[in-house]
């Protein structure tokens, strides 16, 4: 079994009123990552937010994180670049992301790839009411292989994202047909309550995944769990050699008082301790993922 691969899911699109810990600005994303780092996480994954924390979309800003992140510390960074910008033409949502990877100040270490078109209509059940009735985010089967050999040819890795059986089925049809390289580093996005799109966050929504996956093939699987606690499923992520993807952006952790990204981050690290697996460092992470 591999070491174990911490992912800090750090904002997201994440309010403060249940957690004031979410970082937005710039500088504040670099902090937190950068403590997040040392707490045990090879990989960042953020979106750019502007001060009130709205999404920022501009690629300046983007630029401009990652270059706080990579001299803060070694940790990987994975920008988000896909739901942000519904808007845009899907061809160009990789764009800005290509452009930054010339210059290793700039530089993703990751892109992500949803492997799928959905419905991002969010749902209050309390209320019994979608907040919105018509948001598609797609995700062509043409624009996926855009994505896939512009990433590749970027000397980008692929992160490559399953939200339902029929996005992990696709990721292995791209497998099949050489679109995408071993070790796969395949993420299984679970949904809390008020995102319908992903299985559950159960052992049985990520067994579904588990046992779609082919023996014969190099994949490295993580979860996460948006809108939703991930922590129930730490242990049985950690003893079946999955990796772990987690934060304040998918959910308050309320159930660790009022932590910050690097608190939640420790709780699995210490997790792993007990379950005699150890923490990948970012080297590590590049070696069992074969990045360059
Ligand atoms: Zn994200």
């Amino acid at each position: 079994m591999s070491k174990l691969i911490i992912e800090a899911r750090i904002n997201e699109y994440a309010g403060r009123g249940a957690n004031p810990n979410v970082p937005w600005s710039p500088a504040e994303i670099a902090e937190d990552a950068a403590q997040c780092r040392a707490a045990g996480a090879s990989i960042v994954h953020f979106h750019a937010r502007a001060e009130d924390g709205a999404p920022e979309h501009d690629p300046a800003v983007y630029a401009d994180i990652m270059t706080r992140m990579h001299a803060s510390s070694d940790v990987l960074v994975h920008p988000t670049l896909g739901a942000a910008t519904l808007d845009a033409v899907p061809e160009k949502r990789m764009d800005h992301v290509i452009a930054l990877a010339g210059d290793p100040a700039t530089r993703a270490d990751f892109a992500p790839m949803d492997m799928g078109s959905a419905n991002l209509d969010y749902y209050d059940p309390a209320a019994k009411r979608f907040h919105t009735t018509d948001v598609i985010y797609k995700n062509t089967t043409g624009t996926l292989q855009h994505f896939a050999k512009a990433v590749g040819e970027a000397g980008i890795k692929h992160y490559v994202v399953t939200w339902n059986l029929g996005f992990t089925r696709q990721a292995l049809a791209f497998m099949d047909m050489g679109l995408l390289p071993e070790p796969l580093f395949l993420v299984f996005v679970l949904t809390g309550d008020n995102l319908l799109v992903g299985h559950p966050g159960t052992p049985e929504g990520l067994d579904a995944h588990l046992q779609m996956l082919p023996a014969d093939r190099n994949i490295e699987w993580g979860v996460c769990n948006h809108g939703g606690d991930l922590l129930p499923l730490v242990d049985k992520i950690i003893t079946e050699g999955g990796h772990i993807a987690i934060g304040l952006g998918d959910h308050p952790y309320s159930e660790l008082g009022q932590p910050t990204n690097a608190d939640v981050i420790a709780h699995v690290a210490e997790r792993a301790k007990a379950l005699g697996r150890e923490v990948a460092s970012p080297q590590d992470t590049r070696s069992i993922l074969a990045m360059s």
